[in-house]
């Protein structure tokens, strides 16, 4: 995988930065990507180096199509490719669909969504230039089954899975893949959230009996960005410890 570049938005914490590191240790070049948290972005470039890779922090609202392609211009003006492109960025803002405000509808449908098409368009016209590319979009299990309080948010995630899906056909012929992953519910920032109860009502609905972590997610990722997942395309992987109920 040497000289391989893989861009990974929201990569200033949780899955996204275990992902970075990861590809890191895989021997990627990597862009970290982050909206607010510069100081952590910053962290996860240094344990990039010294996993022995090269990295980059772009700071860029995903949300923003100009944003987004500014970030993939000064990725390829660095590394020379993109590689591989993680569409991870994402935020939850729920709520019952009938309190549900605009504002927050539209929040979540334009990071989560919005995001992955303007990152994975202007990725795509670089990666048909080599003929060579891997999209990975974060969906999650709930973006297959619904989750009451989340209608935005799983909106968003099943979005993606059309957005992965289409983007299989148009540019399978040309050398690029696109997948996704559904993570069930994994430690991080957005789970934190939730209170030790209804935490302990979601553990006791996983076969495995526990949460995943970031490293059960990265792992999968980096397997469909390797060699050994070449005719893997349009596909969704739930990753979710075996959970039942969503
Ligand atoms: P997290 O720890 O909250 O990290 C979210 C990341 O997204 C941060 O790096 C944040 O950057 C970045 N971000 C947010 N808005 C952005 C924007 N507009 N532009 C660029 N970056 C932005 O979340 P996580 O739990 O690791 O989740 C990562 C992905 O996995 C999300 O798409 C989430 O929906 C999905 N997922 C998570 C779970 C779970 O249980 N955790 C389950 C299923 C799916 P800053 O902090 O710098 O603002």
């Amino acid at each position: 995988m040497n000289n391989k570049v893989a861009l990974i938005t929201g990569s200033s914490s949780g899955i996204g930065r275990t992902t970075a590191l990861t590809f890191a240790r895989n021997g990627f070049g990597v862009i970290i990507n982050h909206l607010n948290d510069r100081e952590q972005a910053e962290q996860v470039l240094k344990e990039v180096q010294n996993a022995g890779s090269q990295g980059l922090v772009i700071q860029a609202d995903v949300s923003k199509s100009d944003e987004a392609k500014h970030m993939m211009d000064v990725a390829v003006e660095e590394f020379g490719h993109i590689d591989v492109l993680v569409n991870n960025a994402g935020i939850t803002r729920d709520q019952l669909m009938v309190r549900l405000s605009d504002e927050d509808w539209l929040q979540v449908i334009n990071t989560n969504l919005n995001g992955a098409f303007y990152c994975s368009r202007a990725a795509v016209k670089y990666m048909m230039k080599k003929r060579y590319g891997r999209i990975i979009n974060i969906s999650s299990v709930v973006g297959i089954s619904g989750n009451a309080g989340q209608t935005n948010y799983a909106a968003a995630k099943s979005g993606l899975l059309g957005l992965t899906f289409s983007i299989a056909h148009e540019y399978g012929r040309r050398g690029i893949n696109a997948n996704a992953v559904a993570p069930g519910y994994i430690q991080s920032n957005m789970t934190a959230k939730l209170s030790p109860e209804q935490t302990e009502k979601i553990k006791s609905g996983i076969a495995v009996g526990r949460l995943g972590t970031s490293d059960d997610i990265a792992g999968v990722i980096a397997f469909l960005a390797s060699p050994a997942a070449d005719y893997i395309n349009g596909q969704v992987i739930r990753v979710d410890g075996g959970l039942s109920g969503l």
